[in-house]
């Protein structure tokens, strides 16, 4: 048994075994025993499309004493939520961003946050006692930004079908989901998330420093609908330390959605931490769930999802020289705008099958999950595991240069 501050002593002292959590389950596979006073840290992650993430900002209006306090302001046209302090009479006003706040069906909260962390000026317009104030800042301008998750890294997540005939204006497909058992749409990055790999709860806590889109954060405690079964975490992080590479805006059937992405180191104490690490997608529950009711009606595993399928989406461009279709849905459609003609800005794509599935002449390589007997096509990823395995890279880069060390929990969740 080891504590966190030993473990940061071997960081420090340049000593320190870290592994990536996609390292060590190819240890795993592959048969390699591993022993827990052999590794130090494993880093775990996750990057997906997650509703729960809001940004608190301070916008600078106007100089001090032009207007009261403001009522409405927009950020690029996506409506931020005033307050709750008034700021009298200062000319900034504090605002709350959701991630899913939409200026419209295509554009929302996720691609306004990446773009400031992208450094590219927005326009603020404010209407405050009558009069509109309008003016464009970057992220330089604002003195106080901060992303905060209301709820996040769900221990595991869920598969979305449509039992019934029609389709399903939903979040969780970018087409809509077509039935009945026709398509399937799943989120959830399986055997390297982080709660995946912290089974009991024993390391993770009010507290723990992690990366959120890459900027060192905090886990605030537990989030929204969290369980004892079923966790997941809320946290907290500065803007101005983000990877716009890790976050963004998708778009769904039911309008704009955020993608965030959480890193957590997993301390090895002890023998029982090592165990919660060794989780396999095979062993990692994947509920399916009816669309219309959120009612579970079938269960498969997320070796469905992650084992056999390419991380990252491939797609044969040759395909398009001769195309004559004079609309290209897998353009139209792509929820990160990251294809065009079959040219894709990997900075961008979430890897999430949709040009694959909406293109007529790419060969389907569909996963598949047993519903009720059916053999269901999953045509949409809502997790990005390469992205994930990335941003777990990045974290245990971080920990062998002695950047980041770990920090014992203040209070363990749900405790
Ligand atoms: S992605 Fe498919 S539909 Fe679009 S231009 Fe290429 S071949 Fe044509
Ligand atoms: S996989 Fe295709 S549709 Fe999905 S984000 Fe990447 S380029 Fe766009």
């Amino acid at each position: 048994m080891r504590s966190v501050e030993e473990i940061n002593d071997r960081i420090l002292s340049g000593d320190a075994v870290v592994l990536t959590a996609e390292e060590l389950k190819r240890m795993i596979r592959s048969g390699e025993e591993v022993r827990a006073d052999e590794v130090d840290v494993v880093t775990t992650a996750t990057c997906a499309v997650m509703s729960g993430t809001a940004a608190i900002l301070v916008i600078p209006v106007s100089e001090r004493g032009v207007f009261e306090r403001a009522e409405m302001v927009w950020l690029n046209g996506v409506p931020a939520l005033p307050g709750p302090c008034p700021n009298e009479r200062l000319g900034v006003v504090d605002v709350v961003v959701y991630g899913t706040a939409g200026a419209s069906r295509e554009y929302g909260g996720g691609h306004l946050f990446r773009e400031l962390v992208e450094g590219e000026s927005v326009e603020v317009r404010v209407e405050a006692g009558g009069r509109v104030f309008e003016r464009e800042v970057t992220l330089s301008d604002i003195s106080f930004a901060r992303m905060f998750t209301t709820r996040s890294a769900f221990r595991n997540y869920a598969a979305m079908v449509n039992p019934r005939e029609g389709v399903v204006k939903t979040i969780f497909s970018v087409t809509g989901l077509r039935g009945p058992l026709v398509e399937a749409t799943v989120s959830g990055s399986g055997e390297v998330n982080p709660l995946e790999n912290d089974p009991a709860l024993r390391v993770i806590g009010v507290g723990t420093r992690i990366l959120l889109n890459g900027a060192v954060g905090y886990v605030v405690g537990e989030g929204t609908r969290s369980s004892v079964e079923h966790p997941n975490i809320s946290a907290v992080a500065d803007m101005k330390g983000m990877n716009p590479e890790f976050m963004g805006g998708f778009v769904t059937s039911a309008g704009p959605e955020c993608i965030t992405s959480i890193a957590v180191p997993i301390p090895v104490l002890d023998e029982q931490v090592l165990r919660g690490l060794m989780v396999l997608d095979e062993n990692v529950k994947l509920p399916v769930r009816d669309i219309h009711t959120r009612v579970e009606i079938a269960e498969s595993n997320y070796a469905c999802v992650w084992q056999g399928a390419p991380l990252e989406v491939k797609f044969d461009a040759r395909k398009c020289e001769g195309c004559t279709m004079e609309v290209c849905e897998a353009e139209m459609m792509c929820p990160t705008r990251a294809f065009s003609r079959g040219r894709i800005n990997r900075r961008k794509c979430f890897n999430c099958l949709t040009c694959i599935h909406l293109c007529p002449e790419q060969d389907k390589i569909y996963s598949t999950i047993e519903v009720n007997g059916r053999t269901v096509p999953i045509v949409l990823r809502q997790s990005n595991r390469s992205r994930a395995n990335m941003l777990a890279t990045r974290l245990k880069k971080m920990i062998e240069a002695g950047e980041f060390l770990l920090t014992s929990p203040l209070r363990l969740l749900h405790r």
